[in-house]
């Protein structure tokens, strides 16, 4: 195993992401409608994303205190309501895994995420449940969390709790974990870790790499289920210029990174569908585990993605992902298509 920088910090996020996905999924199972609000953006949360949040955001406040996190959600809600139904189930998921863990002090975990992002430093950036409207529907979402210094991303950890293991088999298991260091390369984890914490060893890891592709009319895609997020319209011409006649895959979150860093589609699209400015915590797990996979990650300009601009990715349009054997053609199809 070549990864070695960031033991401590890998383990940690490691184990914290496993707690927050296997308590997503306790959620899911029993899942009942005043579990879920709509944010005053219009999109939706539920007890799983406070709960993921706490959990995650408890276990760094233990490991690494010096450390600032800059999160998706907040606890103004709960504190709203802290009487209501979503409040006490968030307290009773959460105290699965730290029982003495009470309202104060989950809404004092959900609420130290307030990081603004930058170039100075390090600090922590977690999206407690990305793609909600997948985990609603039941299809794909993911845990993302990743550690940036000094503006990149150095460790990512993705958690995609509803993707089989094994992409050949999809009656293997189901839930993957992603683990990827800078420099370390792109590894696969059993989501279900039997007993192991550090869980990285060479018996329970193995190395991925993206599809070893050199023409791209070969290639498949993935790109959002949401159309508001991703055109969908741009991306099938996009593939009708590039040749590929393979349909596309739709999902919700960064389970798309992980699918195109293990192989198993070669390209990711999100086409700018609208003024949207892509948010921190969507793309620094996501986009660390197929660099390190072999994959180039760019927006839709071929620029580097930039997470030192606050939390939101200021300075990008859209995303880019493929082979880096085929990111330049597929770019060069995405400008022709969204410049036409
Ligand atoms: P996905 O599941 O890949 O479609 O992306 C889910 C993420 O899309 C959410 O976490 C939001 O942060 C983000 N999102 C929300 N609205 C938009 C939008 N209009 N365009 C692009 N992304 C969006
Ligand atoms: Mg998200």
């Amino acid at each position: 195993m070549t990864l070695s920088q960031l033991t401590a910090e890998r383990q940690v996020a490691v184990r914290a992401v496993r707690d927050a996905a296997r308590t997503c999924r306790a959620i899911r199972e029993a899942f009942r409608p005043d579990q879920a609000e709509t944010k005053s953006d219009s999109s939706p949360v539920t007890v799983a994303d406070y709960a993921s949040q706490a959990l995650i955001s408890l276990a760094l406040a233990e490991a690494f205190p010096d450390d600032s996190i800059m999160g998706e959600e907040t606890a103004a809600s709960l504190l709203d309501q802290p009487a209501g139904p979503l409040a006490a189930a968030v307290v009773e998921h959460v105290g699965g895994v730290r029982p003495d863990a009470d309202l104060e002090r989950i809404c004092w975990a959900l609420d130290r995420c307030g990081h603004a992002g930058g170039t100075e430093g390090r600090h922590w950036t977690l999206d407690p449940v990305d793609g909600t409207k997948g985990f609603l529907r039941n299809q794909q979402y993911a845990v993302a969390l990743a550690l940036i210094e000094a503006g990149q991303v150095v460790l990512g950890v993705l958690a995609c709790p509803n993707l089989p293991a094994d992409p050949a088999n999809p009656a293997s298991s189901i839930g993957s974990l992603f683990v990827a260091e800078r420099g370390g390369g792109a590894w696969q984890l059993p989501l279900d870790a039997g007993g192991d914490d550090d869980s990285f060893s060479a018996k329970s890891g193995r190395r991925i790499r993206v599809a070893d592709i050199s023409e791209p009319s070969q290639a498949s895609y993935v790109e959002s289920y949401e159309s508001a997020h991703s055109s969908h319209d741009h991306a099938s011409e996009i593939a009708e210029a590039l040749g590929i006649t393979r349909p596309s895959r739709r999902m919700d979150s960064q389970t798309k990174y992980a699918v195109v860093a293990r192989g198993e589609a070669e390209i990711y699209l999100r086409l700018p569908n609208g003024s949207w400015v892509e948010q921190v915590w969507d793309h620094a797990a996501g986009s660390l585990l197929v660099t390190e996979a072999g994959g180039r990650v760019s927006d839709v300009r071929g620029d580097a993605l930039d997470f030192s601009a606050g939390r939101r990715l200021e300075r990008n349009r859209g995303v880019v992902v493929a082979p880096a054997a085929i990111h330049a053609e597929v770019l060069a199809a995405t400008a022709r298509v969204l410049e036409g």
